[in-house]
């Protein structure tokens, strides 16, 4: 079983062959909750990092991440 999000893993363990199972998880955790009191923002994983910086603009907050706006957030994290 491969887990998938964004599906850049430059070395393809996200992907596999055909009797195997994919689980893409790109759509399944979208979560969004920020609390500006303690400024603790948790997310689902599954925000690619155009999504999930263009929340952050829009929220005042800024993260240094990666540069390909199609990686997603579980993929970045995990790697
Ligand atoms: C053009 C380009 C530019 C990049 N630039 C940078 C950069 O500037 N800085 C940087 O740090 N990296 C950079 N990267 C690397 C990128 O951050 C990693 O390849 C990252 O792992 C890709 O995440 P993904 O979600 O697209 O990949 P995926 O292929 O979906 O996942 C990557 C790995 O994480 C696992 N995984 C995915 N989702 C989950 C989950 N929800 N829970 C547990 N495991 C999970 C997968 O099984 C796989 O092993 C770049 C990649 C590309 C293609």
């Amino acid at each position: 079983i491969a887990v998938r999000t964004g599906g850049h893993a430059y070395s393809g363990t996200s992907s596999t062959s055909s009797n195997n199972i994919q689980l893409d998880l790109s759509g399944a955790y979208n979560d969004w909750d920020y609390d500006a009191q303690t400024g603790l923002l948790r997310l689902g994983i599954s925000y690619s990092l155009l999504e999930f910086n263009t929340r952050l603009r829009q929220a005042g907050l800024f993260m240094p991440t990666g540069q390909c706006y199609n990686v997603h957030v579980g993929g970045h994290v995990q790697t």
